[in-house]
């Protein structure tokens, strides 16, 4: 596979580091418009759909729950949310070695947001031409207004994009009630806005590329993923080389000219400003609008399609080519078998939970009639479907009970911690350490129950003296 090399071709039509995109129509225009617009109306809109009275993407720092498209994981689901990001990381593997970096192109949302900020300035400023004369010609009041509105609706955008991060954490519904009467009690919420708003309005409004080209890491390590056979953007050196102007209907061939009518076009709709003419980059986030645009070309051209086309390196050179690679093979395994583990545990996941947490306070205390009392703290979680009532109950060895009976009754998703003193008799504790089961039991689901085992901590027996529960 020929190197990514790190080439960036300057419009010579205006040296100075601003790229002016210019707007090109085609299948793969179309269909990046399509996905990034929907990946724009699911990120503004899934923040307001609610489902039995919960929003449907919400994660809920304080009670420390995450709900996700009806599912609800707690901290103790942390394993499965992990195992869910290396499912996403090998994602992007498998599909980098399949396509390239597609999604780079299509649905990364620094893409997306540089895409809604380039479609907002093209209807402000005007088409790429227009642009480059408008920063050209000076400052004049037409130039202040339309720089005004552009930077205006930009910020817009950001601060709708702030509202909305801070709404997935922050009820929405609360979050913009809130906002727009200025009684927001929580300020963290509001500095997270700002933050978001000013790093939206900087990444897509100002840096743009810069943050794929200098930011991104992915950018750097998708060679590791790339083989000859990865299908990606390339430009048919053989079948455009030489290249060169002439006018339509003249033959080429005799002129010793290839298929590219060297007219640049390829490189004024690139949005990372490279020219692919020589060869792939690592700058290049393969979004096909350079294939639409030398498509339109070579339409004009009355040439075959695809000088510039999605494809692999060995198909350019004539080679054998497909799919079925062994790190194709290796990545699209480990999803497999992670998606796998993930639907196993998710639908094994008990319905209910109980953690057992000693007091800190002291080892033990001696209560009344030679009884020992350990203290804990017993935290409950109920994720059934429905509000239930449990008992709390305790076993170890004999005469262990509680100080006083414990129901607690939950609703779903809800969790409580309540206190729990524990008694043995000093008599019938035989060693400084004995074995505790805590039992928490639905009063009305008998499948519904739950068993922690934790320790108790008794008076240590004096060396050579005989047990004290022995008969
Ligand atoms: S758009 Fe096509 S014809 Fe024009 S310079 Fe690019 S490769 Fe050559
Ligand atoms: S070279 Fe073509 S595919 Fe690559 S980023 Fe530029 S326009 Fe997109």
């Amino acid at each position: 596979m020929s190197e990514l090399i790190p080439v960036r071709q300057m419009d010579p039509s205006h040296p100075s580091d601003k790229i002016y995109v210019r707007d090109t129509e085609g299948l793969y225009q179309r269909i990046r418009a399509f996905s990034l617009w929907a990946l724009m109306g699911l990120y503004f809109g899934a923040v307001w759909i609610n489902v039995n009275g919960q929003q449907i993407v919400h994660f809920d720092l304080p009670a420390r729950q995450f709900h996700l498209f009806g599912a609800t994981f707690w901290p103790q689901d942390f394993f499965l949310l992990s195992l869910m990001l290396l499912i996403c990381a090998f994602g992007l593997c498998f599909i980098t070695s399949l396509v390239g970096r597609v999604w780079c192109g299509y649905t990364c949302p620094q893409t997306a947001w540089t895409f809604v900020f380039m479609w907002l300035e093209e209807k402000v400023e005007g088409s790429r031409n227009q642009r480059i004369k408008l920063d050209r010609r000076g400052p004049t009041l037409n130039r202040l207004r339309k720089k005004s509105l552009k930077h205006g609706l930009w910020l817009l955008v950001a601060l709708g994009t702030g509202v909305t991060f801070i709404g997935y954490f922050y009820p929405i519904r609360e979050l913009v009630p809130d906002l727009a009467t200025f009684s927001m009690s929580n300020g963290w919420a509001g500095f997270f806005i700002g933050f978001f708003t000013l790093a939206t309005y900087l990444n897509a409004g100002w840096m743009r590329e810069k943050v794929c080209l200098h930011m991104c890491p992915y950018a750097r390590f998708q060679s590791a993923m790339f083989d000859e056979d990865t299908f990606t953007v390339c430009y048919d050196g053989p079948r455009g080389e030489p290249r060169g102007p002439r006018k339509k209907n003249s033959d080429q061939r005799t002129q010793g000219l290839g298929d590219c009518v060297d007219c640049g076009i390829c490189v004024q709709v690139c949005p990372t400003g490279i020219d692919i003419r020589q060869g792939l980059q690592y700058e290049c986030i393969n979004c096909g609008l350079c294939v639409d645009a030398c498509n339109q070309v070579m339409d004009r051209m009355d040439y075959p399609r695809g000088l510039i086309r999605y494809t692999s390196a060995n198909a350019l050179n004539g080679l054998a080519s497909g799919w079925l690679r062994p790190r194709v093979l290796i990545y699209g395994a480990s999803l497999i078998l992670m998606a796998t583990l993930v639907v196993v545990l998710a639908s094994t996941r008990p319905a209910l939970y109980l953690e057992v947490m000693r007091d800190r306070g002291g080892l033990y205390q001696t209560g009344p009639g030679e009884l020992i009392e350990n203290t804990y703290n017993l935290k409950l979680t109920n994720r059934s479907p429905q509000r239930e009532t449990f008992d709390l109950r305790v076993a170890g060895p004999e005469g262990t009970r509680l100080l006083q009976s414990l129901q607690v009754t939950l609703d779903s998703g809800q969790n409580r911690t309540v206190p729990a003193v524990v008694q043995i008799p000093a008599s019938k504790i035989s060693a400084s350490r004995s074995d505790l089961t805590f039992t928490a039991s639905s009063q009305d689901n008998p499948a519904l129950g739950i068993s922690t085992d934790s320790t108790f901590f008794g008076p240590a027996p004096r060396p050579g003296s005989p047990s004290r529960n022995a008969p």
